[in-house]
C-alpha cells in the first residue's frame, strides 16, 4: 500500500503579473504551502504575522521556483532529484509509475514535465536516467527494452502524437480494456528506442504535432491532456531461470484545471471553452478514492480495537467491501477517457506522484486555493503497487 505522493511547485511571477505589480501571496516553508487570504487581509504589504489570514497546506514536497536568487529556489534539477529519481528507482524495481501535473493554464505544468531547451524538465531527464542507469541494485538486468508512445486526449477523443494521421480526423483511436493488463489504446504506435537522443526526437515530434493543431499558443496545453508512456522491460535471471520485470511509466501533462470549473466555462463563448469531461471525472475519481481510503483507515483502526464496524453504505453504487463491514463508494473510472486510461494509477497497481503547479500572484488566489485543495485530497488516495514479474518467459 502506498499513498499518492503530492508535490507543489510555485512558478515565478509572469510578465503580466509583474506589470500589474502582482503581489506574492504564497509562501513555502519546508513541506508547507501557505496562502495569504486576500479576502480577509487587504493590507498586503504587511508582514505575515496573523495566523487567521493564512491558509496552510502540507504536502510531501513543496518547491519554491519563484526567484533563482532565493536560497530555497527549486531548479529543474532539484525537482528531478526528488521526483524523477523516485520514478526511476520504482521503474527499475518493476513497479508501474504515474507522474501527473495538475494546475491552471500558465502555472508551469509543461515547464515541469517537459521544460525548455535551456532548462529541461522531468520527462527528458527520466528518459536520460533510464539509459544511464547507475544504481546500486545488485541484480543488474541482463538486458532491457524501452518502448515509448505519446498520445493526446481532446474532447474525449484520442490521437497518436507519433503517427501521421488523417488531417481531417486525427482523433480516432479507441480505448479498450484487457482482462489482465487493463485499459489500453487500440492501435497506438509503440516506438522502440535505444538511446536518449531517439527519445528526445520523438518527444519533440509529438510536442510539435500538439502545437500545430492549436489555434493559440496556450490552446494545446490548456484544452488537452498529453500522456507520454514508457514501457520499460528488464530481462533478468532468477535462480538461473529467465524472467522479465515490466514497468509502465505514465508521464501526464493535464489540461488547465480551469477547464473543470463550470463558472470559467460559462463565462466564455469561444468554442474551445467547453467543460473538460475528463478533468471533471478526474476530480470525482480523486475525491471518491480519497473518501474510500479514509474510510479504509478508519475501519482499520476500528478493527484494531474491536472487530465490529458500521455497515452503512457510502454512495448509491457499491462494489466490494472493506473487512466485510463497510462498503466502498463506486469509482466512475469509465466515465472519461483520461480516468479510464489512468485507472491503474489512481487507486490501483501503480506508484503515483502528483505535481500541483501554482502561480504566486494574488490575481490567481481562487485558482491557487482550488488547486491546493484538490492536491490535498489526492494525498489521501491509497494505491496497491506490486512488482510486475513474469517468471520463466
Ligand atoms: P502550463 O503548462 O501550466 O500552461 P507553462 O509550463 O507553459 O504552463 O508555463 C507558463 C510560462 O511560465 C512559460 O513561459 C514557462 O516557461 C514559465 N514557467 C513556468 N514554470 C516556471 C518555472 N518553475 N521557472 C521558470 N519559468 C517557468
Amino acid at each position: 500500500m502506498a499513498n499518492v505522493k503530492v508535490a507543489v511547485r510555485v512558478r515565478p511571477l509572469s510578465k503580466r503579473e509583474n506589470a500589474e505589480e502582482g503581489r506574492i501571496i504564497v509562501e513555502v516553508d519546508n513541506k508547507m504551502a501557505k496562502v495569504r487570504n486576500i479576502k480577509v487581509d487587504n493590507r498586503l504589504d504587511g508582514p505575515w504575522d496573523s495566523r487567521e489570514k493564512i491558509v496552510a497546506f502540507s504536502f510531501d514536497y513543496c518547491y519554491w521556483s519563484v526567484d533563482p536568487e532565493d536560497p530555497k529556489y527549486a531548479s529543474q534539477e532539484v525537482v528531478f532529484q526528488d521526483l524523477g529519481t523516485s520514478v526511476l528507482s520504482g521503474a527499475f524495481k518493476g513497479y508501474n509509475i504515474c507522474l501527473f501535473a495538475y494546475g491552471q493554464t500558465g502555472s508551469g505544468k509543461t515547464y515541469t514535465m517537459m521544460g525548455t531547451p535551456a532548462s529541461i524538465g522531468l520527462t527528458p531527464r527520466i528518459c536520460e536516467g533510464l539509459f544511464s542507469r547507475e544504481d546500486d541494485y545488485s541484480e543488474q538486468p541482463a538486458s532491457c527494452r524501452v518502448e515509448v508512445s505519446f498520445l493526446e486526449i481532446y474532447n474525449e477523443r484520442v490521437r497518436d502524437l507519433l503517427k501521421q494521421s488523417d488531417h481531417k480526423k486525427p482523433y480516432t483511436l479507441r480505448v479498450r480494456e484487457h482482462p489482465e493488463t487493463g485499459p489500453y489504446v487500440q492501435g497506438l504506435s509503440q516506438h522502440l528506442v535505444t538511446d536518449y537522443k531517439q527519445v528526445v526526437g520523438l518527444l519533440e515530434e509529438g510536442i510539435a504535432k500538439r502545437i500545430t493543431a492549436a489555434t493559440h499558443i496556450h490552446d494545446a496545453s490548456s484544452r488537452s491532456h498529453a500522456i507520454f508512456t514508457i514501457h520499460y522491460t528488464q530481462a533478468i535471471l532468477e535462480n538461473n531461470l529467465p524472467s522479465e520485470i515490466a514497468s509502465k511509466i505514465n508521464l501526464v501533462d493535464l489540461a488547465g484545471s480551469e477547464r473543470a470549473d463550470p463558472s470559467y466555462c460559462k463565462d466564455r463563448i469561444t468554442e474551445g471553452a467547453n467543460i473538460n469531461k475528463s478533468l471533471v471525472t478526474l476530480g470525482i475519481v480523486i475525491s471518491t478514492l480519497a473518501q474510500n481510503s479514509q474510510m479504509f483507515s478508519s475501519c482499520q483502526s476500528i478493527n484494531s480495537i474491536t472487530s465490529e464496524g458500521d455497515s452503512s453504505p457510502v454512495g448509491s453504487h457499491t462494489t466490494g467491501s472493506v473487512s466485510g463491514t463497510r462498503r466502498q463508494a463506486y469509482i466512475p473510472y469509465r466515465d472519461s477517457i483520461l480516468t479510464w486510461l489512468l485507472k491503474d494509477s489512481l487507486g490501483g497497481n501503480s506508484k503515483t506522484i502528483m505535481v500541483a503547479t501554482i502561480s504566486p500572484a494574488s490575481s490567481s488566489y481562487n485558482e491557487t486555493m482550488s488547486t491546493l485543495r484538490y492536491a490535498s485530497n489526492a494525498k489521501n488516495i491509497i494505491n496497491k503497487p506490486r512488482v510486475n514479474e513474469d517468471a520463466n518467459v
